[in-house]
């Protein structure tokens, strides 16, 4: 009885590598889906994960508009004064 049929997983390299590419992408779609959701500080409104940079600073830094107070919050979730 060989090593083998003890249950080793026999895999051609592109195989292993068509696996290692899957669960590499599926642990960034895991990650981003697990950082904590930024809320205004103001209100408490939820701020959308994907943002729509309303002005030059967010599109260089990240944060968000509150849709709901219209307060600026930067990428750390403080408000920008
Ligand atoms: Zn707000």
């Amino acid at each position: 009885m060989g090593v083998r049929e003890l249950g080793a997983i026999d895999m051609e390299p592109w195989q292993i590598g068509i696996i290692g590419g899957i669960i590499g992408g599926l642990s960034v779609v895991v990650y981003a889906f697990m950082l904590p959701q930024r809320k205004c500080p103001d209100c408490g409104e939820p701020l959308p994960r994907s943002r729509k940079p309303t002005n030059k600073r967010q599109a260089m830094w990240g944060g968000w508009t509150c849709s709901k107070c219209g307060c600026e919050v930067d990428r750390k979730g403080k408000k920008v004064v």
